[in-house]
C-alpha cells in the first residue's frame, strides 16, 4: 500500500511516504535550533513551528515521492505520546487530508513507529522480536509479537530516559542541545575507561525488583559530581574522556539488559530504535555482544532513528497490509498514549 505518514510529536515536523517497505520520501523540518538556547524543547514554540512547516513539508514529500495525494491508500499520523499542542497540529492535518481525499485515517503510536521504521531498511520485522526503544522521552524493553497489535513492555526507565541523560550530561560538559550527537562525536577521541561511572539497577536487590528496568538519574548525578570536583580543584575537565565514559556506561546497561531480556523471553532477534539508537557506541557494542550469544541485531540507519514521518508511514503501511481497522475521524491527540495501544 501507498501510505503517507505525519509526525509532529515533538520538535520535528515529518512527512513520509512509503509503498509497502519502500521509502519514497522522508521530508523533515526541525525547530531544534529555536529551542537550543532554552536547553530543551519549548512546547509552544514547537507547536507554532509545526503550523508553519506542515504544508511546505507535505508538499516537499509529495514532490520527492512523485506522488499525487489522491493516489495514497491511507493517511497515518502520530496520535501520541508526545507534546499535546504539537500532536494536535499533525492530527488536524491528517484529518483534513483523510476527509478531503476520502482515505482511511490511522492514529498511530509514536513508539511503535520507532520500531516499525526498521522495515524500510531491513524488510519485514522479525516477529517475535525484542525491541530496545531508547529516545528522548522513553527507554523501554518491549516484546513485539505483532507490531500492529502485540507490543508488551518487559521493563522501562524508572526515572530519566536515555536520551534525556545524554542531553543533561552534554549540558554539564558545555556541549549544545540536543546533546546526544555531540557526546557521540566528542567521545570518539576519549578513553571510555577513564572513569567507571555507575551502571544503574544492575546488581543485588535492584536486579530482583528491576531486572529489565533502567535508571539513568544516578549516572547523571555521578557525572555532575565528578565534573564539579574537577572544577573545584581548578583542573580542566577532559570532555572527550568523560563523554566516552558516560556513553560506555549507558550503552553497557542498555545492551546487557536487552540481551538478558531476549534470553529470558527466548527471542533471537533484537531491534533497537529511537533517537539514542543513532549512537555509534551503542550500535557497535550491541552488534558485538549479541553476536557472541547468537542474537541477531537490527538497527535502522541513524537518520531513521530520530523522529521522522517515514516511521509513521511505515507503521501505517503495515496496518493497511494486515487489514487493521482505521481510527475514527474524531481521533483525539493523546499525549500519554500507552505503548500497548498501537492504533488509537
Ligand atoms: P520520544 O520518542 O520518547 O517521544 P523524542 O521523539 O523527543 O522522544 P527522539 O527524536 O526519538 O526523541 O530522540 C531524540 C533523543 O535522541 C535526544 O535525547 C538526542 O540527544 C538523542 N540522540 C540523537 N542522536 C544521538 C546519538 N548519536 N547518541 C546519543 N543520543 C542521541
Ligand atoms: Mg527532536
Ligand atoms: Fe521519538
Amino acid at each position: 500500500p501507498l501510505v503517507l505518514g505525519i509526525e509532529t510529536s515533538c520538535d520535528e515536523t515529518g512527512v513520509g511516504i512509503v509503498r509497502g517497505h519502500t521509502l519514497l520520501a522522508d521530508a523533515v523540518a526541525s525547530s531544534v535550533e529555536e529551542h537550543a538556547r532554552f536547553g530543551g524543547v519549548v512546547p509552544e514554540v514547537a507547536s507554532r513551528a509545526h503550523l508553519e512547516a506542515m504544508v511546505p513539508t507535505l508538499e516537499r514529500a509529495a514532490e520527492t515521492a512523485g506522488v499525487r495525494l489522491h493516489e495514497v491508500d491511507a493517511i497515518a499520523v502520530t496520535s501520541g505520546p508526545g507534546l499535546a499542542g504539537a500532536l494536535l497540529v499533525g492530527v488536524a492535518a491528517a484529518k483534513a487530508l483523510a476527509i478531503g481525499l476520502g482515505k482511511p485515517l490511522y492514529g498511530v503510536n509514536h513508539l511503535a513507529a520507532h520500531v516499525a521504521v526498521d522495515q524500510l531498511e531491513h524488510g519485514s520485522l522479525p516477529e517475535p522480536c525484542l525491541a530496545l526503544l531508547v529516545s528522548g522521552g522513553h527507554s523501554s524493553l518491549l516484546q513485539v509479537t505483532d507490531i500492529t497489535t502485540g507490543v508488551d513492555p518487559m521493563g522501562a526507565t524508572i526515572d530519566d530516559a536515555a536520551g534525556e541523560a545524554f542531553d543533561k550530561v552534554a549540558r554539564l560538559l558545555g556541549l549544545p542541545f540536543p546533546g546526544g550527537p555531540h557526546i557521540d562525536r566528542a567521545a570518539r577521541d576519549g578513553d571510555a575507561a577513564y572513569v567507571a561511572f555507575p551502571r544503574g539497577l544492575t546488581s543485588g536487590r535492584d536486579m530482583e525488583r528491576h531486572r529489565f528496568d533502567f535508571s539513568f538519574s544516578g549516572l547523571k548525578t555521578a557525572v555532575a559530581r565528578w565534573v564539579e570536583a574537577r572544577e573545584r580543584a581548578g583542573e580542566p575537565v577532559p570532555v572527550a574522556d568523560v563523554a566516552a565514559a558516560f556513553q560506555e556506561a549507558v550503552s553497557d546497561v542498555l545492551v546487557r539488559k536487552a540481551l538478558d531480556a531476549a534470553a529470558t523471553a527466548g527471542i533471537d532477534d533484537l531491534l533497537i530504535g529511537g533517537g539514542v539508537a543513532a549512537n555509534s557506541r551503542l550500535r557497535a557494542m550491541a552488534v558485538e555482544r549479541a553476536e557472541r550469544v547468537g542474537v541477531r541485531v537490527r538497527v535502522p540507519r541513524p537518520g531513521l532513528c530520530t523522529d521522522n514521518g517515514a516511521m509513521v508511514a511505515a507503521l501505517g503501511a503495515e496496518l493497511v497490509a494486515r487489514g487493521r481497522t482505521p481510527s475514527s475521524l474524531d481521533l483525539p491527540a493523546d499525549s500519554s498514549q500507552p505503548v500497548t495501544q498501537v492504533v488509537a
